[in-house]
């Protein structure tokens, strides 16, 4: 286990390692390679990339391809929202499914324009009834969920909550829950989770769902939350929310953080100087859709 975990804690594979990777009749020759080899092949991590570059032309280091991510996001999300169900914690209220349901609705609209391969995600929000808690994400392929601490706490405007959200698809359609699996993967921990689901693929496919939980609970890399920042607010903006409730947003979110920390803080660490960055971003955004024109509402299931 101790070999296997070296060789994930390389930030990235050599090409040497790479090769033998990709040759099934290596295996005879490294117990250890022929067991990883088994348990990706087990888990159907279909590539093994290495290193991709994300839509701002940033190297990222992934060993998932973007279609396994949403396959074993799903998998987690779904779990996720039985468990949510058996506790009544699904929010149906009228009123927040309609504002959640629009705002999500006109930030999909643009993802798709501008990102055709997520056209095909299915595209949902779950809105837990939880008001200690303050949080939101997207997973790979579209599955979201957001906290009513956020609402309750924050008191978000929807030019707020479309920046947020915003933020959080940027996540997704940036590849950044494949990175995260990819860290989770890279850590013993997460090692230890695939070798001990790697024995039948049942097991496997639980074991690779359990890493896509365990990817949501990783911080972004703040070059990662660079870049949500930007996409985010690019695709807010297009969608007719207020480029600057980005700025207020973040101020809503630090101010909390002083009495009690934000759960979403945890996973979502500050980039340096965020707000000067953000502020420097305005005068550009402003540009982009001036008269705020409001995007068409596409179809986003509201998990109830
Ligand atoms: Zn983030």
């Amino acid at each position: 286990m101790e070999v296997l975990a070296s060789l994930f804690t390389h930030e990235l594979l050599t090409n040497e390692e790479l090769g033998v990777l990709a040759q099934p009749n290596a295996q005879r020759h490294c117990t250890a390679l022929s067991k990883l080899t088994r348990l990706i092949t087990g888990l159907m991590l279909v590539t093994l990339v290495g290193c991709a570059t994300s839509p701002t032309g940033r190297t990222q280091f992934i060993l998932i391809s973007p279609d396994a991510a949403i396959i074993e996001s799903e998998t987690a999300y779904l779990d996720t929202v039985r468990q949510l169900e058996d506790d009544d914690k699904l929010v149906n209220d009228p009123l927040s499914v309609a504002r959640v349901a629009r705002i999500t609705g006109r930030l999909v609209s643009i993802a798709i324009a501008d990102y055709p391969e997520s056209a095909n995600w299915k595209w949902s929000v779950a809105i837990v009834d939880d008001a200690e808690t303050v949080n939101a994400w997207c997973m790979a392929g579209g599955r979201m969920a957001v906290y009513t601490g956020l609402f309750d706490q924050l008191e978000l405007t929807d030019d707020e909550f479309a920046q947020i959200m915003g933020h959080e698809i940027s996540h997704a359609l940036a590849n950044h829950t494949a990175e995260r699996m990819s860290r989770a993967m890279a850590t013993a921990a997460g090692v230890a989770v695939v070798g001990a689901a790697s024995d039948n693929s049942g097991a496997a496919m639980a074991g690779a769902a359990l890493i896509a939980n365990v990817a949501l609970t990783l911080p972004n890399s703040r070059d990662a939350e660079n870049e949500a920042d930007i996409l985010g607010m690019v695709l807010a903006t297009k969608a007719g929310y207020d480029p600057e409730a980005a700025v207020t947003l973040w101020q809503k979110m630090g101010d909390l953080s002083d009495d009690r920390p934000a759960e979403f803080l945890s996973t979502h660490p500050a980039p340096e100087n965020r707000q000067a960055a953000l502020n420097a971003m305005i005068p550009h955004m402003l540009k982009i859709n001036p008269s705020r024109d409001k995007a068409p509402i596409h179809p986003v299931t509201i998990v109830q």
